[in-house]
């Protein structure tokens, strides 16, 4: 069972997590982009985080669309609507709802991953957020399917999701700025794959 309190945590991690890895991420964006990833992460999540002590949501449903209200609002770019839809396609699954089952943490992730696939068109192998979201969603599908619970579920999701960043690597771009580059966006490692692979981690590490 995941409760409101464990994914207020999780936002709250996402905010640590995002602010510690924001030159990290702007690295990675300055190869293939421009330079900024890190710092529209860390400005959303911040200000995500603040909203959620200014205002204490009600229920799961209520967090999660806040938080994507304030993703679209504070970040630009293409990762402030991607992120902001799938908080919001996210809390859609969920509304009045005080806690979630395996069954309900499914359902949050993968309707949070077809709004990304949705809006942002990519298809898993174009280097973006989606080689992460595609194969996590699939490893967690896979793990509840075999009786396992939320630990387990966002254990592989998790490890999929990191593997999918790390698979971004070798690949040429053909969506968001990156594409631009052509064959020189290769040998680099996504940003959004990267940023994806951290809020599964965090995940983990609050709703288990
Ligand atoms: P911008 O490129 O507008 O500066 P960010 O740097 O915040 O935005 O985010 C870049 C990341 O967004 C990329 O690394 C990639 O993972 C992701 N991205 C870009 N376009 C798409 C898309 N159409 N679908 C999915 N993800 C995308
Ligand atoms: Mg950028
Ligand atoms: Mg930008």
């Amino acid at each position: 069972m995941i409760t409101l309190s464990q994914i207020l945590a999780w936002i709250t991690q996402l905010d640590t997590v995002y602010t510690e890895n924001k030159a990290y991420l702007t690295e990675l964006d300055s190869a293939i982009g421009d330079a900024d990833h890190g710092i529209n992460m860390a400005r959303g999540f911040s200000a995500a985080r603040k909203a959620m002590e200014e205002t204490p949501p009600a229920d799961i449903g209520a967090a999660l669309k806040a938080v994507s209200m304030t993703l679209i609002k504070t970040v630009g770019g293409a990762s402030g609507p991607l992120y902001g839809t799938v908080f919001l396609k996210a809390s859609v699954t969920c509304m009045g709802q005080e806690s979630i089952d395996e069954e309900g943490l499914e359902r949050l992730l993968s309707e949070g991953f077809r709004g990304v696939q949705q809006r942002g068109k990519a298809q898993v192998g174009d280097k973006t957020m989606i080689d992460a979201w595609d194969p996590a969603v699939t490893a967690l599908k896979e793990a509840r399917a075999s009786g396992g619970d939320v630990a387990a579920m966002l254990q592989a999701a998790t490890a999929a999701a990191e593997a999918g960043r790390d698979a971004t690597v070798p690949l040429v771009a053909r969506k968001g700025r990156a594409s631009y580059l052509g064959e020189r966006s290769k040998g680099h490692q996504d940003p959004g794959a990267t940023s994806t692979a951290l809020l599964f981690a965090a995940a983990r590490d609050t709703l288990s």
